[in-house]
This record gives structure tokens, sequence and C-alpha cells, in this order.
């Protein structure tokens, strides 16, 4: 299985949004949903605070309940990979998914009437390339890789730099990081 991961650096995202705009012109996801979002959230106490932007989407679950909650298999993993999709022609619009993602990661519904969400742009890495918020961050701080490869740029960043996931207390097995 290949483990897919993208690596985001909160020391260098400047909150821009330019992810979120690339991904909605590679994807058309329709007017007022997104399927990547930015979160800014400040830390510490006054006068110390922190501002960190986060940009979010889904977290390509190793253990993903998403998956494991939709009763007809719409939901899956792409291939022998951690991307999770959805096959549309499958989903019936149950919305179990919807309830059972700890990350809210899931579009409330596509217009065409199927639940929709981040792929990880698997179109693009099948060709080779990186996905479209990644290729298009003007400060470089998203990165994407293969953890099962120790050479690969994301696994030298998780060994060198102090990282998080989001929730892991969920058991869900996030594989997006952020550098901290
Ligand atoms: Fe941050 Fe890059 Fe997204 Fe801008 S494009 S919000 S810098 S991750
Ligand atoms: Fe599923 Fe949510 Fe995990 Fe994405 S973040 S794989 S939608 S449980
Ligand atoms: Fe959107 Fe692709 Fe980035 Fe996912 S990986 S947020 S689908 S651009």
């Amino acid at each position: 299985m290949t483990r897919f991961v993208m690596v985001i650096d909160t020391r260098t995202c400047i909150g821009c949004g330019d992810c979120v705009v690339a991904c909605k012109n590679e994807n058309k996801v329709p007017a007022g949903l997104n399927r990547d979002w930015v979160v800014e959230a400040t830390h510490g106490e006054y006068p110390d605070l922190e501002t960190e932007f986060r940009s979010e989407r889904c977290n390509h679950c190793g253990h993903a309940t998403c998956v494991t909650s939709c009763p007809t298999g719409a939901s899956h993993y792409w291939k022998d990979t951690n991307i999770v999709l959805v096959a549309a022609e499958k989903c019936t619009g149950c919305k179990a998914c919807i309830a059972a993602c700890p990350y809210d990661a899931r579009l409330l519904m596509h217009p065409e009437g199927y639940v929709d969400k981040c792929t990880f742009c698997h179109h693009r890495v099948e060709q080779g390339l990186d996905p479209a918020c990644v290729s298009s961050c003007p400060t470089h701080c998203m990165h994407f890789g293969n953890l099962d490869n120790p050479d690969s740029v994301v696994s030298r960043l998780l060994r060198e730099r102090r990282h998080k996931v989001l929730m892991p207390e969920t058991g869900n097995q996030p594989n997006v990081y952020y550098l901290i």
C-alpha cells in the first residue's frame, strides 16, 4: 500500500487562500461549496499571542470512518493507497459518511446528488503531479508525497521538523501533517 500524505508548514502559510481557489478551479467545485479551507487559529495568552494559518481538507485517514460507515461501498480507498474517494454512482446521499467524519471534510451535498470531498487530486497524482492546492501555494509551504519512501521530501520533513496532526485521539490515523 502507498501512503500518500500532505505536509503543510504553518510557519510559512500566510493564509492567502490560493489553495482554496486552485482546488475550486481544478475540481470545478460548485459555488458556495469547498473541498478545502483555511483556518486561522490563535495560541497563547495576551500579549504572547501567536496566529497559525492552517489549510485543511480531508485527511485521507488510514482508518477512515467514512468508509466503514458507508452502507453502499460508495466511499472507498483508491487502488492500494490511503486516498479516500466517493463513487458518485453508488452514493445514495444517505449522509452516514458526513456524520462519521470527525473532520467535517465532506461537502454537504454536490448538486448532482452525491456527497463530495477532497480527492488528494488523484487524477493529477496518477500523472506524477502534485495536487492542485500544493502546486498553487505561493510560499511553497505545502508538500505531497509517499511516506513509505524514506527518501521522499515528506518523510524527510517529518523526520526533521516538529509536527502535529489534527485530533489524533479520533483514532482515524489522519494523513495531513502540520509542521509547527
Ligand atoms: Fe497557506 Fe499556501 Fe494555502 Fe496560501 S496557498 S493559504 S500560503 S497553504
Ligand atoms: Fe473520511 Fe473524514 Fe477521514 Fe476524510 S477526514 S478520510 S472524509 S473520515
Ligand atoms: Fe482540492 Fe486537490 Fe487540494 Fe484536495 S488535494 S484540497 S481536491 S486541490
